[in-house]
C-alpha cells in the first residue's frame, strides 16, 4: 500500500522528569551532550502539510519556540497523566493564531481526566482571559484526518490500557509497560516503531531498555526509536550498544515514515 510522505518529529523524549531531573546530582543529568537534554515526550507529526501533535506536554510552550510549531491542526492524546497533558493550557496560542478550535482525540478516560483537571477550560462562565478551544474527540476505532488513516492501538501502561497509534507506516507507542497480542500483530513490520524505553531496571509502568529491545525484535520495525527515556540512559554509551536498526531518540531529531 502506498501511504503519504509522512515525517516525525521528537519535540520531547524525556520521561516524565525530563533530563536533566530537577536536583539532580547524576553525571547524565550534568552531561554536556545535547542529545542527553530531554524534555518530556511529545512529538509533531507532518501529513498532507497538516501538523499532528501527539500530547501536550508541561514542556509544549519551549518545544513549539525551540523547534518553530507555528501551527498545529489536531492533538492525539495518548493518556492522561501530568507529563502528556500538563501543556494543555499553552494550546491557547495555536487558537489565537488559527482563528478556531483544535480538535484533541483521546480515550474517554483521558477525556474524563481533561474535563475535570482543566475545568475552567470548558466552563461557561465567561472569562476576561483567553482559555483554550478545544473539541475533544473520543476514540472509537480508526479515523481518517486529512486523507490519513489514523489507528488506535492499545497499550498497557501497567494495569492502565491508553493509547498509542498508527498512521501508515509509522507506529507511536509511549508510556506501554506490555503490549497485547492484537497491537503486536497491527503494527508488525512497519516501517518505523517508536517505543519507549525508560531505564536499565523494571518499572511497573514503563518497559526497560532490555524490554523494549525485546519488544521491538518481535515487532521487527525496519527502524525502532526509543523515547521517554530516564536519566539512567546517556544517549552516546546506550547508542553504542544498541542492537542495529534500534537508536535512542533525541530532542529535535526529524525522521520520515
Ligand atoms: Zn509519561
Ligand atoms: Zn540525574
Ligand atoms: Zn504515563
Amino acid at each position: 500500500m502506498m501511504h503519504a510522505p509522512l515525517t516525525l518529529k521528537f519535540l520531547g523524549t524525556g520521561g516524565s522528569f525530563g533530563v536533566p531531573m530537577l536536583a539532580c546530582p547524576c553525571a547524565v543529568c550534568a552531561s554536556a551532550d545535547p542529545r542527553d537534554k530531554r524534555l518530556r515526550t511529545s512529538a509533531l507529526i507532518t501529513v498532507n502539510d497538516r501538523h499532528l501533535l501527539i500530547d501536550a506536554s508541561p514542556d509544549l510552550r519551549a518545544q513549539g519556540i525551540d523547534h518553530g510549531v507555528n501551527r498545529v491542526d489536531a492533538v492525539l492524546f495518548t493518556h492522561d497523566h501530568a507529563d502528556h497533558v500538563g501543556g494543555i493550557d499553552d494550546l491557547r496560542a495555536y487558537n489565537l493564531r488559527q482563528h478556531g478550535k483544535l480538535s484533541c482525540y483521546g480515550d474517554a478516560r483521558t477525556l474524563a481526566a481533561i474535563r475535570s483537571r482543566f475545568d475552567y477550560i470548558f466552563s461557561s462562565e465567561p472569562a476576561l482571559g483567553s482559555r483554550p478551544q478545544l473539541d475533544l474527540c473520543e476514540l472509537d476505532g480508526p479515523f481518517t484526518l486529512w486523507k490519513q488513516e489514523i489507528t488506535p492501538l492499545q497499550v498497557m501502561h501497567g494495569d492502565q490500557p491508553i493509547t498509542g497509534y498508527r498512521l501508515g507506516g509509522l507506529a507511536y507507542i509511549t508510556d506501554a509497560s506490555s503490549l497485547p497480542d492484537k497491537t503486536i500483530d497491527a503494527v508488525r513490520g512497519v516501517n518505523v516503531l517508536v517505543l519507549n524505553a525508560l531505564r536499565h531496571e523494571p518499572h511497573p509502568l514503563h518497559m526497560s531498555l532490555e524490554e523494549a529491545i525485546e519488544m521491538a525484535r518481535r515487532i521487527g520495525a525496519k527502524r525502532t526509536y526509543l523515547i521517554h527515556l530516564g536519566h539512567e540512559l546517556e544517549h552516546e554509551g546506550t547508542s553504542r550498544v544498541l542492537p542495529e536498526g534500534i537508536e535512542l531518540a533525541y530532542d529535535g531529531l526529524t525522521i520520515e515514515a
